[in-house]
């Protein structure tokens, strides 16, 4: 491991932190009420040793493909929550069962019945976020939050997944603040089916990333997803 790259890591890792606990206190939330997730495709598995190193335990990933392979890298070599964040498709679910914590990117009912028919035959429950196209515009991944009462009527079926929450990707705007009317919707749209469908465990608010954490946090994230900011610039 280069050391004056684990340092850097640390250092912008140490800032992020600090930035994350200076925007919950200002919006009269305690710091412990948001989660880092470390954000770190396209990075070296080093890269991750570093965070871990330095105190990161959740690492999120978008690809399956990485993912697994760094899994299998760090094996042995750290212990940190994985999280699965990018976009899915049914035929992958099977290298996922077991490895991740958390599947924030579930964005069809397909993709829930894949879920479910694995992680049924694993006997084990799979923690997932429902992925909510809140603007319309921007990614066309995700739920209609219209979508989603008669989703969640019908979940006696994904007896083996545990709904945690929502996630949404804001479009990407030069001035973060007009981010914030998705991310009160992402919120609004929780609490409103929390009560509707008697679900206190909807809990968790997947929302910002480098860009727009500060604004995501204000309008109550609990998961922020940052990458960019921690590692530097992506090389695709
Ligand atoms: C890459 C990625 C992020 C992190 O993006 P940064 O701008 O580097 O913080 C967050 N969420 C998802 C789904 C991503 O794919």
């Amino acid at each position: 491991m280069n050391p004056d790259r684990s340092e850097a890591i640390g250092r912008k890792l140490e800032e992020v932190s600090q930035s994350i606990r200076t925007a919950a206190r200002r919006s009269g939330r305690t710091p412990e009420e948001v989660r880092l997730v470390a954000v770190t495709k396209n990075f070296p598995a080093e890269d991750i040793e570093a965070a871990f190193l330095h105190g990161q335990r959740v690492f999120g990933e978008n690809r399956v493909q990485e993912l697994v392979t760094k899994v299998a890298e760090l094996a042995g070599r750290i212990d940190c929550e994985w999280h699965m964040i990018g976009t899915l498709q049914t035929n992958k679910i099977k290298y996922l069962a077991g490895l991740v914590s958390l599947i924030h990117s579930v964005d069809s009912q397909r993709l829930l019945e894949a879920i479910q028919r694995r992680a049924e035959r694993m006997d084990m429950v799979q923690n997932i976020l429902l992925q909510v196209n809140v603007s319309g515009e921007g990614t066309k991944h995700g739920f209609q939050p219209s979508d989603l009462d008669a989703l969640l009527e019908g979940r006696d079926r994904y007896a083996n997944i545990r709904i945690c929450g929502l996630m949404t990707m804001a479009p990407f705007y030069d001035d973060p603040e007009r981010a914030r009317p998705v991310f009160a919707g992402l919120r609004n749209l929780r609490d409103q089916l929390s009560v509707r469908h008697a679900m206190p465990e909807l809990i968790e608010l997947s929302m910002g990333m480098t860009g727009d954490y500060k604004q995501a946090i204000a309008e109550g994230a609990t998961l922020v997803r940052i990458g960019s900011a921690i590692f530097g610039q992506r090389t695709p």
